[in-house]
């Protein structure tokens, strides 16, 4: 059968895969320590699985405006106004199934054939794809990890074409763990304003981030940027509510309109229980997203203490998130137990098969000679993975 031209260039999600072999070869009885899907081991707290059983109860088993229920928008827009000043009014939310799709949504509302948009990596896998998929032409600007692996204004000045739309900018990072400054973030708003640039900030881990680092919205860092900015963000990262699926975005009316027609053709509202417990989550206690936080706290720091003790291994600071992004690049080039290892693919390969430790290759996410772990696993997988890595490390020849 003959698969159109679009999605036969599509890559399946690189995260999505290896997290499908790990599964494999757990089914098969092997005990792998999955470290590649970004994704929190917590169970969903309690009262937002008891709000989606009484929403089911109470008869919210229908379909709902396309682009989400009155009362979520509002408790969306009321969270950014009450965290970070900025005002939304309920119209410019559209919710959606998941973060993901989302960036779908705002990519094929905002992009002709040919429009750039401008991708700092290393960037999360499904980026550039969602682009492509939109008739949109990825612009990939490599970062240096001595910078934290962060665009600086020079870099951005120098990417910006006839062609350039949009700058996505994910903050902190997915696959890196860093984040910008209110500053840094500054200095590159005075570029976006300068050339007149739309902005897709991805915010969806804003509230994992680390005592020490401070998170800014994009759009308060300059005047004039809530009109030229899409904020993405989502409960799944937060609220440990993956498999719920809701995602949303924040953005000028004009656009959130164009979103919530696209979606009433393409998938009608998202799931009308997930958002009664997305609502439950915003406007419930938030004890247990610090709790998570602090579990998150407690293996990033044992994550950075046993790899900083890694010979030729470094990894940027992390300040949010919950991903290690190592560089792996004085181990390749090498053999392990007989096999010769020359980019990051096969050493995530060669590490799965031979201590079934599962990650992510750097160049799924556009930055050759990394890997990356997600730490949203127990502390005592952690500890087995890190072990198991350290003697794949070791066995290097
Ligand atoms: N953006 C980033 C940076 C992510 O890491 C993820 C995680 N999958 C998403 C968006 C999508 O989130 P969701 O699961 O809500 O679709
Ligand atoms: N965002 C997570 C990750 O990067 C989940 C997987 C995905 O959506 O690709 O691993």
């Amino acid at each position: 059968m003959k698969i159109s031209q679009r999605l036969q260039q599509l890559e399946p999600s690189a995260t999505m895969a290896m997290a499908a072999k790990a599964k494999e070869l757990k089914a098969a009885g092997e005990h792998v320590v999955d470290f590649s899907l970004g994704e929190p081991d917590f169970d969903t707290p309690r009262h937002i699985c008891q709000a989606a059983a009484r929403a089911m109860q109470e008869g919210h088993t229908h379909y709902t405006a396309a682009s989400g229920i009155p009362e979520l928008k509002a408790a969306i827009a009321k969270q950014y106004q009450q965290r970070h000043g900025l005002e939304y009014q309920p119209q410019q939310v559209v919710v959606s199934n998941g973060a993901k799709h989302a960036l779908h949504n705002v990519f094929t509302a905002l992009l002709d054939p040919g429009d750039e948009v401008i991708i700092p990596a290393p960037y999360w896998v499904s980026y550039a794809e969602l682009v492509k998929l939109a008739s949109g032409v990825p612009k990939i600007v490599a970062t240096e990890e001595a910078q934290g692996f962060k665009l600086t204004p020079g870099q951005l000045r120098a990417a910006v074409g006839p062609q350039s739309r949009v700058l996505l900018l994910c903050s902190p990072s997915n696959p890196t763990g860093t984040m910008y400054t209110a500053e840094e973030l500054a200095a590159l708003a005075d570029v976006v304003l300068e050339n007149d640039l739309l902005v897709v900030a991805d915010e969806i881990y804003e509230r994992l981030v680390y005592p020490g680092h401070q998170f800014r919205s994009f759009p308060t860092v300059r005047p004039g940027l809530q009109e030229r900015t899409v904020v993405v963000n989502g409960v799944s990262k937060a609220y440990a509510m993956t498999g719920w699926r809701i995602g949303w975005t924040l953005s000028p009316p004009e656009l959130a309109r164009a979103m919530g027609a696209l979606q009433s053709q393409e998938t009608s509202n998202p799931c009308s229980i997930s958002q009664h417990a997305a609502l439950a989550a915003l406007e419930g206690p938030q004890r247990c997203v610090e709790e998570m936080l602090e579990q998150f706290t407690r293996r990033r720091e044992y994550v950075r203490q046993r790899v900083a003790q890694w010979k030729e291994v470094s990894c940027p600071e992390m300040a949010g998130a919950f991903y290690a992004f190592l560089n792996i690049s004085a181990y390749l080039g090498r053999s392990y137990n007989g096999t010769r290892v020359e980019n990051s693919h096969q050493w995530c390969l060669a590490l799965l098969e031979q201590q079934k430790v599962a990650t992510v290759m750097g160049s799924a996410f556009g930055a050759e000679g990394y890997v990356r772990l997600s730490y949203a696993t127990g502390m005592q997988e952690i500890q087995e993975g890190l072990d198991r890595i350290e003697r794949f490390l070791q066995s290097a020849q």
